[in-house]
């Protein structure tokens, strides 16, 4: 086994997305002294945020896709393109698929989630996700297909009307015009359950003026290559199908078991590990049994912050303190130069509302010049 140099007073993180990478860059500043090592597979940071507009073209890829090259250059941290394949917490290591093992002074756990078909038939092979630049490319090229071949009973369906099956919705339907049917289907009994009700509002009055056909208290329950099939016996014909109905959390084989469940690894309130001293994880794939904090990029990039006053904190003997998320607003993307937002009491929809999102967004993609960061930095200020 090869294994990299690493100080054994690093800091390692382990997963490079909204979590993982803030948590670096704060550390790096905050405690210069102490090494940082990231280990992240893929060669693009992915602001998944902005995915559909860089579907509709409305932004370019190194705006919503900057490579981690680019982005870590003159960051003095070690990145490992590797992906972890285990950790032995008790031990102290962990082991990548390149071969290496790694030690830690302090580990960050930040590697997100995965898509969850819940075992229904069909969707593994049938479905796509929207959450990967591949997802983007094979999606354009449907929409491309869809909007030459131009069939009268050409449909497309969407899985999960949450955050971003609404927005696809909204998306897909301006990028189609009228090349084909959307439907979006949703078990619950309304879509975007944990949503602001100014912004539900908006986004159904978005979904109508579009003529989504919406499929509300609706269970999907098998899926062919041409066919949805719904709970009651009804099905949808499709030519394409897009799942967004769900995650899990994503965690490489973890010594010992007894704290991950089905909502993720345990962590207590200042983020550490359930029974670990130099154990953290965040974002996503983490779970505090007292404080559900929401699955946003709002909530781990704040964490990924407070890694590194935990750190500074512990160096001078005293313990972390307990994580306080900041809830700053909701902002939806609807379709071509539309948006919704609402924050800090403020609400906002339309045209306006979707240049402040884009500006706010940007303003949170690390390495952008100081002069585009404070665009709009006063909805979404940390
Ligand atoms: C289309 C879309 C739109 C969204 N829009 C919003 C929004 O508008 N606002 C909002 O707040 N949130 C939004 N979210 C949710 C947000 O993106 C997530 O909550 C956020 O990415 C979670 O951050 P994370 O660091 O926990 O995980 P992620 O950002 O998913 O990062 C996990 C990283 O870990 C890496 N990894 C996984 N396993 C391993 C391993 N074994 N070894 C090494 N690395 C590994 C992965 O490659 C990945 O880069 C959106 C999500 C999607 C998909």
């Amino acid at each position: 086994m090869t294994s990299p140099q690493i100080a054994t007073n690093s800091v390692v993180v382990v997963g490079g997305g909204f979590g993982g990478l803030f948590s670096a860059l704060a550390v790096r500043e905050r405690l210069p002294e102490r090494p940082v090592v990231l280990l992240e597979p893929n060669s693009n940071f992915i602001f998944q945020p902005l995915l559909y507009e860089l579907l509709s073209g409305e932004m370019k890829s190194w705006e919503v896709a900057p490579r981690y090259r680019d982005l870590l250059a003159s960051r003095q941290m070690v990145w490992l393109q590797e992906r972890v394949s285990r950790i032995d917490l008790d031990a102290g290591w962990l082991d990548t698929d390149h071969g290496s093992r790694l030690e830690w002074g302090d580990l960050v756990l930040a590697t997100g989630t995965e898509p969850n078909d819940f075992g229904i038939p069909g969707v593994e092979h049938h479905a796509q996700g929207f959450r990967s630049l591949d997802d983007v490319a094979r999606l354009r090229e449907r929409i491309h297909w869809l909007r030459q071949q131009r069939q009268s009973d050409a449909a497309l369906v969407i899985v999960g009307a949450g955050p971003t099956g609404v927005e696809l919705a909204c998306k897909l339907s301006d990028l189609l015009e009228g090349a084909a049917v959307i439907h979006l289907v949703e078990m619950g009994e309304q879509i975007l359950p944990r949503s602001r009700a100014f912004n539900r509002a908006r986004a159904e009055a978005a979904l109508e003026r579009r003529q989504v056909k919406l499929h509300l208290s609706t269970s999907v329950t098998a899926v062919t290559e041409d066919q949805v099939q719904l709970e009651g016996g009804t099905a949808l014909r499709h030519d394409g199908l897009i799942w967004s109905a769900g995650s899990r959390p994503s965690l490489p084989p973890l010594q010992p078991e007894s704290e991950v469940n089905r909502r993720g690894i345990s962590i207590t309130a200042d983020l550490r590990v359930s029974g670990q001293t130099h154990v953290f994880a965040i974002g996503d794939t983490a779970h505090h049994a007292e404080a559900p904090w929401p699955g946003t990029a709002q909530v781990a990039m704040q964490q990924g912050e407070a890694i590194a006053a935990a750190l500074a904190a512990m160096a001078t003997g005293n313990d972390p303190e307990p994580f306080q998320f900041q809830d700053r607003g909701e902002m939806l993307s609807l379709g071509i130069g539309d948006a919704t937002l609402t924050g800090l009491g403020v609400t906002l929809a339309g045209p306006l509302a979707f240049k402040l999102r884009r500006a706010t967004y940007l303003t949170r993609q690390p390495g952008l010049s100081l002069g585009l960061r404070s665009a709009g930095a006063w909805l979404l200020n940390r």
